[in-house]
């Protein structure tokens, strides 16, 4: 079993479920809230306003203002190395260019409740798609003016962006485990 952080414990979250989503590059939960020392330099350091102070003083990030585009400058700021770039060793990532690769800012994707989605209701919505820098949405054309989002989970990297563009709060944000 995963160890189990103080903070999942008052919170009643054994499984982990509730942890906040940390800024990118953050160490893993447990670690995370032991070398961070609740400083906010991070929180003055993102331009975009994007991560806030949360629980017990610990960073956060709020997706609500908009999408993080990795820019750094919160890694940059981070003394302790509560946020870190991590090496990746795994054979099928070795890099091809002398380029060092590291492992993934985090592990978040993004994903629409197709239900409520306006386009799906034949309301003309793209702004998910308009807002994906990376073009991770597609919008399939359907009958009866119905325009489908195709999310490509693979290549998602969990920016946000979607998220909060969509008008009516049908993106979910979630970690993968
Ligand atoms: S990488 Fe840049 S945009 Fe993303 S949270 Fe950090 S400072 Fe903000
Ligand atoms: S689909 Fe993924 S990559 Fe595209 S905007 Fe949404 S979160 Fe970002
Ligand atoms: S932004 Fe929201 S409502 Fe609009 S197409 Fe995308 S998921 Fe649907």
């Amino acid at each position: 079993m995963a160890n189990i952080t103080r903070m999942q414990l008052l919170r009643g979250d054994i499984q982990g479920k509730k942890i906040p989503f940390r800024p990118p590059w953050a160490m893993p939960e447990e670690s995370f809230v032991e070398y961070c020392t609740r400083c906010d330099k991070c929180i003055d350091a993102c331009f975009d306003e994007l991560i806030v102070k949360g629980q017990g003083g610990f960073p956060q990030m709020d997706f609500t203002q908009g999408g993080c585009d990795f820019c750094e400058d919160c890694l940059a700021v981070c003394e302790t190395n509560a946020l870190i770039k991590i090496i990746d060793n795994s054979d099928n990532n070795t890099p091809d260019n002398q380029k060092i690769a590291y492992l993934p800012p985090w592990h978040i994707k993004a994903s629409i409740d197709l239900t409520q989605c306006l386009s799906m209701n034949a309301t003309i919505c793209r702004s998910c798609g308009e807002s994906c820098e990376d073009e991770v949405i597609k919008f399939d054309l359907k009958l009866g003016g119905i325009a489908e989002p195709i999310l490509d989970s693979e290549h998602c990297t969990g920016c946000g962006s979607c998220f909060s563009v969509c008008p009516v709060r049908v993106i979910q944000l979630i970690k993968e485990t």
